[in-house]
């Protein structure tokens, strides 16, 4: 069986390590837009922003593992048409047929058109490439602007700050965060980063961007503009699912797939950032723009591609580190209608419980390393007494 994986990211690494391990003998085909061999995402806002990593620690695998593993890794080669019916992609150097395929293309920075058109200096941050050409200008005394407060944004924050740039985030929402973690624990990363320094103007409006001698204007509704030598955009991004809804398969938000990780294609299976996923156990579809989704799902995927009939029942899980802050997140807050924390939050060390009607839906810790275990076992479970009673340590609600 020869089966061919589009996108050169985790997901796609992921899927086809898990192939090999599962015996799979035929052809694997791993085609990624990149001129990199898959790497992680992570330390490009974190370690390798602040220079204590470098560009190879970030592989999933050493460039060699492909060759020793028969995986024919396809580097800078886009997919650029899939024909559903004859089986076969066409790639901007040739076409491949496949009896199983694997769409895993990721996702793709917002841009505003303001920003883009002004010739002011603008940076996104997604590749490698992008966070190499960051660090160059993250100097001491360099003047950065972000628009945006989500978790990107407050990454490069913290990593800026850290290597002595002057930081200003702009961010259209009243706290950062707001939407995924609710008004409390957006609070901790508002206060986080205003007792690093950070010039932090929430609920503002960016009218406008000026390319003014090389540097970024950044016009402010009823406010002075920001002036930086450098401006990062980062208002989320997109499910690269062009590719995918040009060969007619169905996408919304992503590629939807059903809880195994199909399409309605019987040969088409989508994981990671681009996969609108129907999760059974959440009950309700889910597209996860985290590290440890596209791991798993590409894992997934390559056993379903092989014949597992298991779906996908694994939480959503992330992390960030921001300063001297890690936290690690599982399940899925949204739409909660109460809120349980442990610890002490104004310092930073504490668990949070997201509930909504009478279940934990989500959880979290801050600088709480041992908590994650306890946390993935109580998200999906009833809110009892216990739970909701913050003198119960978390350990022994397992
Ligand atoms: C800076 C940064 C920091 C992050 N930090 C964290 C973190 O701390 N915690 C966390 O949980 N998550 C984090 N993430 C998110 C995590 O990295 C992503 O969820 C993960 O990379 C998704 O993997 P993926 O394989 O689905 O997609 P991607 O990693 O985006 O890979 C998709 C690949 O497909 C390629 N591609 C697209 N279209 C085509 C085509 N037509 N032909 C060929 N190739 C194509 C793309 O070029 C890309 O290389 C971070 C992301 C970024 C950008």
């Amino acid at each position: 069986m020869n089966i061919v994986v589009i996108g050169g990211g985790l997901a796609a690494a992921n899927a086809a390590g898990e192939l090999r391990e599962q015996g799979h003998t035929g052809d694997i085909v791993v085609v990624g837009g990149e001129p990199h061999p898959p790497y992680e995402r992570p330390p490009l806002s974190k370690g390798l922003l602040l220079g204590s990593s470098e560009p190879d620690e970030a592989q999933v695998h050493p460039r060699e593992w492909y060759d020793e593993h028969q995986v024919d890794l396809r580097e800078g080669t886009v997919a650029t048409a899939i024909d559903l019916d004859r089986r076969r992609v066409q790639l901007s150097s040739g076409e491949l047929p496949y009896d199983r395929l694997l769409l895993a293309t990721g996702a793709t920075p917002r841009h505003l058109p303001m920003a883009d058109g002004s010739g002011a200096p603008v940076l996104h941050l997604r590749t490698l490439d992008d966070a190499l050409a960051l660090r160059e200008r993250l100097s001491e005394g360099a003047r950065i602007a972000i628009i945006g407060a989500g978790w990107i944004g407050l990454e490069v924050a913290s990593a800026a700050r850290q290597r002595g740039a002057s930081v200003t985030v702009l961010e259209s929402a009243p706290l950062p965060l707001q939407r995924v973690l609710g008004d409390e624990i957006a609070t901790v990363f508002a206060d986080l980063h205003r007792a690093h320094g950070v010039d932090l103007r929430l609920g503002v409006r960016v009218a406008g961007v000026e390319n003014e001698h090389g540097e970024a204007v950044v016009h402010v509704e009823g406010a002075d503009p920001v002036v930086a030598d450098l401006l990062v955009v980062a208002v989320g991004v997109s499910p690269t699912d062009e590719l995918a809804a040009r060969a007619g398969l169905a996408v919304d938000n992503g590629i939807l797939v059903d809880a195994w990780l199909r399409t309605p294609d019987p040969h088409v299976f989508a994981a990671g950032d681009v996969a609108n996923h129907d999760h059974p156990t959440l009950g309700t579809h889910v597209r996860v723009e985290h590290w440890d989704t596209a791991i798993h799902h590409g894992r997934h995927a390559a056993r379903v591609m092989l014949g597992s009939d298991e779906p996908y029942t694994r939480l959503p899980y992330f992390f960030t580190d921001q300063y001297d802050l890690g936290m690690e997140y599982v399940g899925h807050g949204a739409g909660y209608d109460d809120l349980v924390v442990r610890g002490d939050l104004a310092a930073r060390e504490a668990s949070v419980l997201w509930l909504r009607e009478d279940r934990v839906i989500a959880g979290m810790h801050l600088n709480d390393w041992d908590a994650i275990g306890p946390l993935r076992a109580v998200v999906g479970q009833p809110a009892t007494e216990a739970v909701r009673d913050p003198a119960v340590p978390l350990g022994d609600l397992m």
